[in-house]
Formats: C-alpha cells, sequence, structure tokens
C-alpha cells in the first residue's frame, strides 16, 4: 500500500542512509535515549558542529553532518514533552515529521530514518504518536518525490507493532 514507508525494529545508528531523525532536546546538545546513541556513535565532532546551531524550538528541525555514522546527515527535532495531551502535543509531534521531512528534501535525501519521536522519556502515547507519524509521511510524501523512502526504526518490539498497526490502518 505504501511502498515508500517501510518498519523496521533496529538500531538507528547502524542504519546506512542519507540521513536519520535524532529525537533531540531543544538544546541540540546531547541527552539520553537515542539521543545520546547518536552522538556516541557519531563521535564529538556531531556535539561541535550542534554547539554552532545554538538549540532548536519543539516541532523545527535542523540538520548537521552525520561524522562516523554510516549516514551522511542528522536532523535533529526536539519532540514535545506529553503533559497530558491539551497543550499542542498533537501538532507539535507533526510538525516534528513535516519538518524534518522537508528538510531531508532540500537537502536531496533519498533515504531517511526516523525514531519514535517522543515516545521514550517525553511520554507521548505510543498508538496515537504512531498514527500522527504515518499520517504526516504519507501526507508529505504524497506532495514531494523526496525522500524516496522512509524508515520508522523501531526500537523494541512494542515499538514496531505500533507504526505496523498505524502503516496497515487508513
Ligand atoms: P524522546 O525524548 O523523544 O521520548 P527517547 O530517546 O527517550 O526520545 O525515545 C524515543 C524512542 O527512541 C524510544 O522508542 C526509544 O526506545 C528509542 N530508541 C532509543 N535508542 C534508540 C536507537 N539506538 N535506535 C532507535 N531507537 C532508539
Amino acid at each position: 500500500m505504501d511502498p515508500r514507508i517501510s518498519v523496521i525494529q533496529g538500531d538507528i545508528t547502524r542504519q546506512t542512509c542519507d540521513a536519520i531523525v535524532n529525537a533531540a532536546n531543544t538544546s541540540l546538545l546531547g541527552g539520553g535515549g537515542v539521543d545520546g546513541a547518536i552522538h556516541r556513535a557519531a563521535g564529538p565532532d556531531l556535539l561541535a558542529e550542534c554547539r554552532t546551531l545554538h538549540g532548536c524550538d519543539t516541532g523545527k528541525a535542523k540538520i548537521t553532518g552525520g561524522y562516523r555514522l554510516p549516514a551522511s546527515y542528522v536532523i535533529h527535532t526536539p519532540g514535545p514533552i506529553w503533559r497530558g495531551g491539551e497543550n499542542g502535543e498533537p501538532d507539535l509531534l507533526a510538525s516534528c515529521y513535516r519538518s524534518c521531512l522537508a528538510l531531508a528534501a532540500e537537502k536531496g535525501c533519498k533515504t531517511v530514518c526516523f525514531p519514535s519521536i517522543s515516545t521514550g522519556v517525553y511520554h507521548f502515547p505510543l498508538a496515537q504518536a504512531a498514527a500522527i507519524a504515518i499520517r504526516e509521511i504519507r501526507a508529505f510524501l504524497a506532495e514531494h518525490p523526496l525522500p524516496e523512502q522512509v524508515t520508522m526504526v523501531c526500537f523494541d518490539a512494542k515499538t514496531k507493532a505500533a507504526y505496523d498497526k498505524a502503516l496497515a490502518e487508513r
């Protein structure tokens, strides 16, 4: 149904693609979870470049090199922290996916990998986050030739199941 979208279970730092997305925080100076894993795998030059960016607003995105990663670029996006759902969290999460895809297209990226933004320590409900992610990726790809392929890289089976379910629904 969606030949340009796939869902896999794996480690995003190991993906060979044009760009991986980092579920960052607004400082862009590193953190735990996938952010920590990406900085460890990329090496200290990534943090040095991030320091020049002076942070990023929630729902927006900024791009850097990939350094020691197999990906050429890292697109950093701070997802919303879940505070009950009445504080713009769904719109901000949708904006993360749109902002990342727009930056990727602008840089000519053909292949982009996303982690499950905001569903770790930011506690966005997984099923709702997956539905928003798939909806936004579908809508963007329907209007743009790039990226050609988008992969959701899920760290665990529960996360993969949620994105598989969202992809199966229309
Ligand atoms: P957030 O602060 O946006 O919630 P987290 O890093 O805490 O970000 O979690 C986001 C998702 O990334 C979670 O599903 C977590 O399991 C996952 N994750 C953690 N490490 C990796 C990794 N190396 N590759 C892919 N996903 C990862």
